[in-house]
């Protein structure tokens, strides 16, 4: 088998039994009338059984959506403000929002293992060591790993992030090779999407060649992610070793195929990984 190259520079370098982290937006995971976008899921769960049955390592799902999807069952048109509300809609959602995976998963012949994460727990070596060990043998077991934030304990990601920063944690805990931030727009940026002249920024070696571009903070109507937060999250995993792709959740099936040929093109915006040595970035 071909051996990984230490450091993730191109989309080509990531291998084919490469360990993936995906996450996945709230905007992405529903539709136009507000309820969760059954087929978008069940395209996701499709990219990520194939991955794992194929390369024979474990893909993780790091999903919002959970306010999202209760927000239409307690009658809100609109996310509200207050923080409290919101933990509510994450209580009522996430079991809606499980369900779905379940189902969809369900289809492919894998259980859904969930598990509900804070800043927190990954922090602390002992919780940490913990989580590692329960996540190993979940793909032995016939499942796939669903993890969303805690929001009955922990507000981080419903204040400002929608999961991206939870998704890098995760990916460095797992010792992912590639973190893939899906969202509805199809990569980074010069200027805002749809300004004349804004290009898309194929990919990114060191985040100094982004001096001076401007990033939107605000999320959509339904999550809280934006740009910065994928940024932010982009630098905590590529300096942990994890290469980056911020992508169209459209786009995730294309991005599996030209993985699995080992192709130099990918859609979205690559982050290379920085220059930590593998062996360094399971510990
Ligand atoms: N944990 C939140 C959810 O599932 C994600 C944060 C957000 O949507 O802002 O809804």
């Amino acid at each position: 088998m071909k051996r990984p190259p230490e450091r993730y520079r191109d989309f080509a370098d990531v291998t084919t039994s490469a360990r993936v982290v995906i996450k996945i937006g709230s905007s992405s995971l529903v539709g136009e009338d507000g309820a969760l976008n059954l087929e978008r899921m069940a395209e996701v769960a499709r990219c990520a059984a194939h991955w794992q049955k194929s390369s024979g390592a474990a893909v993780t799902l790091v999903s919002s959506g959970a306010i999202a999807a209760a927000l239409p069952v307690l009658g809100f048109r609109e996310r509200p403000r207050e923080l409290a509300t919101q933990q509510v809609l994450a209580a009522v959602g996430q079991p809606l929002l499980l369900a779905a995976w379940r189902d969809v998963f369900a289809e492919l012949g894998l259980s859904a293992a969930q598990f509900l994460l804070t800043e927190d727990d990954l922090s602390c070596v002992s919780r940490r060591t913990n989580i590692r060990a329960a996540l190993e043998p979940v793909q032995g077991l016939g499942a796939i790993t669903i993890i969303n934030e805690n929001d009955a304990v922990a507000t981080g990601e419903i204040s400002f992030g929608d999961n991206d920063r939870l998704a890098a944690l995760v990916a460095q805990t797992v010792g992912a090779d590639l973190l893939l931030l899906c969202t509805d727009i199809d990569g980074l940026y010069t200027a805002a999407p749809g300004t004349p002249g804004a290009q898309r920024i194929p990919l990114v070696r060191d985040f100094s060649e982004l001096a001076g571009i401007s990033l939107g903070t605000v999320g959509s109507k339904v999550g809280t992610g934006g740009m910065v937060t994928k940024l932010e999250a982009a630098q905590i995993a590529t300096e942990a070793g994890c290469a980056t792709l911020v992508l169209q959740a459209a786009d995730l099936p294309l991005v599996f195929s030209r993985l699995a040929e080992g192709s130099e093109h990918c859609p979205g915006t690559f982050f290379a990984a920085s220059d930590s040595c593998r062996g360094d970035r399971r510990q």
